[in-house]
């Protein structure tokens, strides 16, 4: 027997007020939204976290969001939404079955943008490094791939052909810390909460 809520709404046990479905992925209406039109997305099959997906599926599931993120919006009457997953525990992940938010945004809302969730000091002079660590983690997982024999997609093979001829160290150089600075300011917001 199935115990994940996920699952039972997709397999049909629990009934939802769905507004999308097909074969590998189920839409509906968040029955304690955060906001009017907040719509959760799920694969039918149940994954914890996005990285289980296989890529396949995951593409099948951004188009639904992609879908979904055209039409919400107008329906609702507004032009602007968050999209989000709670990826793990750490995250705020509540049901242990992977899923996309959708939130719709009004104006006078008194919602904070994404990025305001958490906010851990990190030293700026430790971030091209930092990207530098990425772009060879992700270099070395399309290498691992192909060490096991796993079919490597064109788009992949060309990729590697497009290698920034920058550093990050470069980038990093010629990165405005000024106009970022200019970001609107949500720490006076944030008290309110
Ligand atoms: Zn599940």
């Amino acid at each position: 027997m199935v115990e994940c809520l996920f699952c039972k709404i997709a397999n049909g046990e629990i009934s939802t007020l769905k507004v999308y479905e097909d074969s590998l992925n189920i839409a509906f209406l968040d029955v304690n939204p955060s906001s009017l039109g907040h719509t959760i997305i799920i694969p039918k099959k149940h994954y914890q976290k996005l990285e289980e997906m296989p890529e396949n599926e995951a593409k099948e599931l951004f188009l639904v969001i992609f879908k979904l993120a055209k039409v919400i919006p107008k329906i609702v009457e507004t032009t602007d939404y968050n999209i989000g997953i709670n990826d793990g525990k750490l995250a705020g992940q509540e049901i242990p079955h992977l899923h996309f938010h959708i939130i719709p945004r009004f104006e006078g809302d008194k919602g904070l943008p994404i990025q305001s969730l958490v906010k851990i000091e990190v030293k700026r002079e430790d971030l091209p490094q930092l990207a530098e660590k990425i772009k060879r983690g992700i270099e070395n997982s399309a290498e691992s791939k192909k060490e096991e024999g796993k079919e490597v997609k064109t788009e992949e093979k060309k990729s590697e052909d497009k290698k920034p001829t920058k550093s990050a160290e470069r980038d990093w150089q010629e990165f405005n810390f000024e106009e970022q600075d200019k970001a609107p300011d949500f720490s006076d917001a944030r008290k309110g909460y």
